[in-house]
């Protein structure tokens, strides 16, 4: 359960992104947020992910209450979250396989585990055949894919996925959201900021619409919504000033179920899920197994992350990962494959480790 209530975010520059955001987002609910750009998508997204903090007001998601939350808690907390970005993020050095595994690596776990774990999670997006891929081998709605395994791999309970389909062509665009919903019908709430109109009318979910930073419209609220090609969704009849307690159930259309792809169908049918894990315990069972490298990186990410704001990227946790292990590229290799991969300068990650290991 996800609830904001009178949620405000003014950035330093005086921009204010969020106001008076009020929104209750159930357990296993699928939900679209549309808006135009500039109206503060992301900012709501990077509120949930505890990226940002509001400037005033409470967010409370599962049981962690995001406004007073320590920063030891939040690499805790962000496991809970699999986030799928446009650009897909994956390590562009490393496999399908190794994309996906290193998610599992990062927190900890052990290989036993994730050799069971990553086929199987490959095989619910249909990529078992491209593990061992590159993902400048494979096309856009592919990675896309591996990006969602990877969210997927350490069984989040919630998918934050920012304009998946932005970077890719309309059909691929149908079968990542035709998979989100398959994800999200076995009970994963699935968030997803998107400017596509087609696909939002082809799935019948909840429609949020943000504009100017505050919601104008939920159709869980009792909204309707218009849609014009050029000005976007518009409120034809205005969201209840207050949120119901629980979302009005949306009715599912039938939809046809795109073709497999070239491998079987993936069957999203969740493995039993492992018990889940106490906040203070580390994910590996069985501490004869600990890899002590393993252990370093998991212990160089918790400090990563542990200061506010900072951003759990992959490509970060890839520059930790490399400076731990002592088998991999060099340092300046790996500067040279990850500074900059998304306009950012993660140079920094490796000076804090230069000499550490
Ligand atoms: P959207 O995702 O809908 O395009 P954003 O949440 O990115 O919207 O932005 C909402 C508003 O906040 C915009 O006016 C944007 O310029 C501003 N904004 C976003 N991020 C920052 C930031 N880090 N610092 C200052 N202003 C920001």
């Amino acid at each position: 359960m996800i609830e904001f209530k009178n949620v405000y975010k003014k950035y330093d520059s005086g921009t204010e992104a969020l106001k008076n955001i009020n929104l209750r987002i159930e357990r296993g609910e699928f939900v679209f947020i549309v808006g135009a750009s500039g109206s503060g998508k992301s900012t709501f997204l990077k509120t949930i992910m505890r990226e940002e903090v509001p400037t005033s007001g409470s967010i409370m998601i599962n049981n962690y209450d995001l406004t007073r939350m320590t920063d030891k808690e939040i690499p805790y907390f962000r496991r809970t979250m699999g986030i799928v970005f446009q650009d897909f993020r994956l390590i562009p050095t490393m496999s399908v396989y190794d994309n996906v595994a290193f998610a599992m690596r990062v927190i900890g776990a052990n290989e036993k585990e994730i050799k069971k774990r990553v086929p199987y999670v490959l095989s619910l997006v249909g990529l078992q055949s491209k593990a061992r891929s590159m993902p400048n081998e494979i096309s856009g709605g592919e990675q896309q894919r591996v990006a969602l395994a990877r969210a997927l791999v350490n069984n989040a309970n919630t998918i934050i996925a920012d304009e998946p389909t932005g970077n890719i062509d309309p059909e691929m665009s149908y079968e990542i959201v035709d998979l989100l919903n398959r994800i999200n019908e076995n009970g994963t709430t699935v968030i997803m900021v998107t400017h596509e109109h087609e696909l939002v009318k082809k799935f019948n979910h909840r429609i949020v619409v943000i504009d100017h930073g505050s919601v104008i419209s939920d159709t869980a609220a009792g909204g309707a919504l218009s849609y014009d090609e050029t000005t976007g969704y518009k409120p034809v009849r205005a969201a209840q000033p207050t949120p119901k307690e629980t979302a009005t159930p949306v009715t599912a259309v039938e939809i046809p179920v795109t073709a497999p792809t070239e491998e079987t169908a993936p069957q999203v049918v969740p493995e039993p899920a492992p018990a889940p894990q106490p906040v203070s315990e580390s994910v590996v069972e069985d501490p004869e197994e600990v890899d002590p490298i393993q252990a370093e990186i998991a212990a160089k990410v918790a400090a990563a992350v542990a200061t506010p704001n900072q951003s759990l990227y992959m490509e970060q946790l890839a520059a930790l990962a490399a400076a731990a292990t002592p088998s991999s590229p060099s340092q300046e290799q790996q500067k040279n494959s990850f500074t900059n991969i998304d306009g950012v300068d993660y140079s920094k990650y490796f000076e804090d480790t230069e000499g550490e290991v």
